[in-house]
């Protein structure tokens, strides 16, 4: 049986992998596919996504990178695929999750979405929270593989360096305090 695990991979964490891993172990066959989404703004681009799971992977034999865009479901039936695979952390997830594998229900019925539930230690892991304690100068080495972290500081470490009026992320300049006596009684400016 052949299975998609679709996503954005923005970038692919430890609890992707573990996903991956299992995937790998009860299917004959796992595509991942990074979704190319116009309408959202990555840290990575998607060639940059796909070349970070290849290198996460090489010790699998039944795994493909992709990638694809429009609906799952024309892509799994693109690639013959009988099952779409997704990872379930918390119950949020569940009822957008359930929600999204009802529709694809309705638009292929012979399309099965295989939820597996992720392992105790990332059921808190997101690449959302990878890139936030990242922005922040924090530690995500035991988050994600290791060239995904180098990769991520390289990003950040950028953004850091660019010119102050080019990064919302420069330090606002402090206002000169005003020793004048033309405050207001309410410490507003005159
Ligand atoms: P999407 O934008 O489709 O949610 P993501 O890359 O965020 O793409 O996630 C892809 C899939 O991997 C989703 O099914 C998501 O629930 C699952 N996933 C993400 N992080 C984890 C994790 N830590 N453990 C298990 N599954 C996860």
């Amino acid at each position: 049986m052949l299975a998609i695990y679709p996503g954005s991979f923005d970038p692919i964490t430890l609890g992707h992998l573990d996903i991956i891993e299992r995937g790998c172990r009860l299917f004959d066959q796992v595509i991942v596919a990074v979704l190319r989404n116009p309408s959202k703004t990555p840290l990575f681009t998607v060639p940059e996504r796909i070349e970070q799971i290849r290198q996460s992977t090489q010790h699998l034999s039944n795994l493909e990178v992709d990638s694809f865009d429009g609906l799952t479901v024309n892509y799994a039936k693109l690639r013959q695929a009988n099952a779409l695979l997704r990872g379930l952390r918390v119950l949020s997830d569940f009822e957008m999750e359930l929600q999204m594998a009802h529709t694809n229900k309705t638009l292929s019925e012979r399309i099965e979405t295989i939820f597996l539930a992720t392992s105790n230690e990332y059921s808190f892991l997101s690449s959302s929270l990878v890139k936030e304690i990242a922005r922040f100068g924090g530690p995500i080495d035991h988050l994600v593989p290791k060239h995904v972290a180098i990769d991520i500081y390289k990003c950040f470490a950028k953004t850091h360096l660019a010119s102050p009026q080019t990064t919302d992320l420069a330090p606002v300049p402090e206002r000169p305090r005003m020793e004048s006596t033309t405050e207001t009684p309410h410490g507003q400016e005159a």
